[in-house]
């Protein structure tokens, strides 16, 4: 079944920081046999693996090869997911600490009359709408057509149907762009900051929200330990290609052009309907972000288990 996928392409240097001093971490399994009636090419990929390299000059951890397939994230993205089940991600409020406070944060660093924002990644539209009580003028970017359908129907707001790295041609400037979550999927993460830069106007801010790499690792290969038979997943599938640490987080947003960059601790996702056991996992998730908050270097502690980076376009 995998002898007749596309092949794949070496990735030589971090895309980052451009070093090649590049160590082998870790290996990605793929299994995508999920595909196997509705995208042959794709599913024959599964029982082949890459490996995951860290960078030396900066920390980050990337693939050492990407599938040839041609949009091979685009065609992996692209699922038929339920009226219902995006309708949940609408109404559900697992990520509203996280979406609160990203809202407060870029409010808190804008003129009030600057308040026109970009959702990348707009999902079932959720932040968008969030955003609109919180006074923001709003446009979201979705590829996905039932959740971007969703979106717009819930919000009145334009959601473009297109795929991130298409943000830049949108013809217009926002004051505010926001990823969180979407980063760590997409190959190349200098490249795509280069082209948000290219969409805020001057001296606007984005935001990015994507899962602490080292700390991600820390809790996996910690319940590897604890649970026999458990593999570490954080790379399965290739779901996240880019692993940031704090220090390549900034330095990718550095090398992308922005200014004032801060990074700091991402707020956690709250499962939702706390039962006994989604309650005590609450707290726990809570009380991490705390610890990571408030500890000098905090960030660096396996406690941070998201981070959370505002940085400023730089022109003018
Ligand atoms: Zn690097």
């Amino acid at each position: 079944m995998s002898g007749n996928h596309a092949g794949f392409t070496a990735i030589a240097a971090c895309w980052v920081c451009e070093g090649r001093n590049l160590k082998k971490v870790g290996v990605a399994p793929i299994d995508l046999s999920e595909f196997r009636d509705e995208d042959a090419l794709l599913a024959a990929y599964s029982g082949t693996s890459v490996s995951l390299q860290r960078c030396a000059a900066c920390g980050f951890v990337q693939p050492g090869a990407l599938p040839s397939l041609p949009r091979f994230f685009d065609r992996m993205y692209n699922q038929l997911w339920s009226a219902d089940w995006i309708q949940r991600e609408f109404e559900s409020s697992y990520k509203d600490m996280i979406f609160t406070g990203i809202l407060r944060a870029l409010a808190a660093r804008l003129p009030a009359s600057r308040r026109a924002l970009l959702d990348v990644g707009a999902h079932a539209g959720r932040f968008m709408r969030l955003a609109q009580a919180g006074g923001w003028r709003v446009e979201g970017l979705e590829l996905n057509p039932r959740t971007a359908s969703h979106a717009a129907a819930r919000t009145g707001a334009p959601v473009h149907r297109l795929n991130a790295d298409m943000v830049d041609s949108l013809g217009r400037r926002f004051d505010a762009v926001t990823l969180t979550d979407v980063l760590e999927h997409m190959p190349d993460p200098v490249a795509m900051l280069r082209r948000v830069h290219a969409v805020l106007a001057p001296q606007g801010w984005v935001a990015v929200k994507v899962p602490n790499g080292p700390a991600q690792w820390f809790k996996e290969h910690a319940r590897a330990r604890l649970s026999r038979g458990y593999a570490p997943r954080v790379a399965n599938s290739l779901v996240h290609v880019n692993h940031f640490s704090p220090r390549s987080l900034r330095v990718a947003l550095e090398r992308a052009g922005f200014d004032r960059v801060a990074v700091g601790a991402g707020a956690p996702e709250l499962l939702p309907d706390p039962g006994a056991g989604p309650a005590v996992s609450n707290v726990l998730r809570r009380v991490s972000y705390g610890v990571s908050r408030a500890l000098p270097g905090g960030i660096h502690t396996p406690f941070a288990f998201n981070l959370q980076a505002y940085a400023r376009q730089s022109e003018g």
